[in-house]
């Protein structure tokens, strides 16, 4: 006798390799059978989730959700999860050494969403820093307490974010990045390095060169590491100036094991990502990034700092527009999911409890809609383009508890 059935579903998962038609059941919390038909099984509930994709629990590698401490910055964990039907979330970087404590204790024990993190390399963590860039140099970071608190916290903290992008690399060069492979190395967790402009460069600076950035970059990267923001319209991302992908950058995730994130935000383009794709950068992840400069929230009213803010976004996205989109760049479904399950599972390295449904599993799940239609979708660089399917959350169950969709962060479908 199960507690409850989701049934008539199309499973996709890529981890167990199976794709196709089959029923799911739920015992208190964990997943207790996967069969093709459980239609002569007993259970007290059924859900029909027939025309519906049903996958494991989905994962945001790229969240924002230290709500009230990290400013306008922070959203709220569950909107951004289960009520968006995710079912874990990573901060990344928003908690530092300094500020972790408060991380656990009002975000992540609180919340629904399984909420993890990659701790901030620098004390400050992510403090709205794009306003106060000289808190992000070396003397901003401190090596051994960092490590130190990331190794009495790995059951929530999964990795280690720092930013390489050319208004730091005017004041400082690579040298915060350096510190920051150091502290993964010494605590063996994966590195996450947001690539794209963030901070204005330093008034006496010469600007330096976006391509070298990447070129002196790149090779600081290990298996594992993860580099995010390929799409990015700002400079200092994949696409070089002379428009191709850098080379090196190829060369990195192809044959050394190198991470890409999608970290989609307002950095998204969807001419860069034709460039990036074509060359045969195929994401890993596909962290949503959304914060509270480039998603509306509920309390939004106009406000001239926001919309001064380099961050600042108006085409509506989330985890499962980010899907949509790459769907409509031509990237397969099942790509997609393993983006959202398997693939952040493994980046987390939690492979053995999330990312794929197994009897025993916790029932983490995620139910979509793929509707067929005309839609529109927009970048903030101003693009706009149809698609012919929307990928759309209906619910997910978390622990084997039933979500609705609720978040006012999940976009409305706009019809083309
Ligand atoms: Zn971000």
């Amino acid at each position: 006798m199960h507690d409850m059935i989701i049934e008539n579903g199309t499973l996709i998962d890529p981890a167990a390799g199976r794709n196709g038609r089959f029923d799911v059941a739920i015992t208190q919390g964990k997943i207790s059978a996967i069969e093709p038909d459980l239609s002569k099984a007993q259970a007290s509930k059924r859900i029909d989730a027939a025309g519906q994709v049903v996958i494991p629990g989905m994962i945001d590698t790229h969240a924002h959700v230290y709500q009230y401490v990290t400013g306008k910055f922070g959203l709220n964990a569950d909107m951004v999860g289960v009520q968006s039907g995710v079912t874990t979330i990573v901060d990344q970087g928003g908690p530092s050494c300094m500020t972790i404590g408060g991380f656990r204790h009002y975000v992540a024990e609180p919340s629904t969403t399984r909420s993890l993190c990659f701790i901030s390399c620098y004390l400050v963590g992510g403090l709205e820093g794009h306003l106060y860039p000289d808190l992000y140099g070396p003397g901003g970071v401190n090596k051994e307490h960092t490590i130190k608190v990331a190794l009495e916290n790995l059951d929530m903290v999964r990795g280690i974010k720092a930013h390489a992008e050319i208004g730091g690399q005017s004041r400082w060069g690579l040298d915060v990045i350096k510190i920051g492979k150091e502290i993964s190395r010494e605590t063996k967790l994966p590195l996450y390095i947001h690539l794209g402009q963030l901070w204005p460069t330093a008034d006496s600076a010469e600007i330096p060169d976006a391509d070298e950035l990447i070129r002196e970059l790149t090779p600081l990267m290990e298996p594992g590491d993860i580099m995010a923001h390929p799409f990015t319209r700002h400079p200092g991302g994949f696409v070089s100036s002379t428009g191709e992908v850098h080379p090196i950058l190829l060369e990195a995730v192809h044959n050394h094991g190198v991470r890409v994130d999608v970290g989609h935000g307002s950095h998204f383009s969807f001419e860069v990502a034709r460039i990036a794709l074509d060359a045969g950068i195929l994401p890993h992840t596909l962290g949503a990034d959304m914060h509270g400069y480039n998603v509306t929230v509920p309390s939004g009213k106009a406000d001239g700092d926001r919309e001064a803010n380099p961050f600042f976004g108006v085409a509506p996205f989330n985890l499962t527009i980010a899907m949509t989109e790459l769907l409509h760049l031509g990237v397969g479904l099942e790509d997609i999911i393993a983006m959202v399950t398997s693939n952040p599972a493994s980046m987390l390295g939690m492979e053995d409890e999330i990312g794929s449904l197994q009897v025993g599993r916790p029932a983490d799940i995620s139910v979509l809609a793929i509707d067929s239609g005309r839609f529109l979708l927009s970048d903030n660089s101003g693009a706009e383009e149809v698609s012919d399917k929307l990928i759309r959350p209906l619910y997910c169950l978390k622990d084997g508890i039933h979500h609705d969709v609720t978040s006012p962060l999940v976009p409305e479908a706009i019809a083309a």
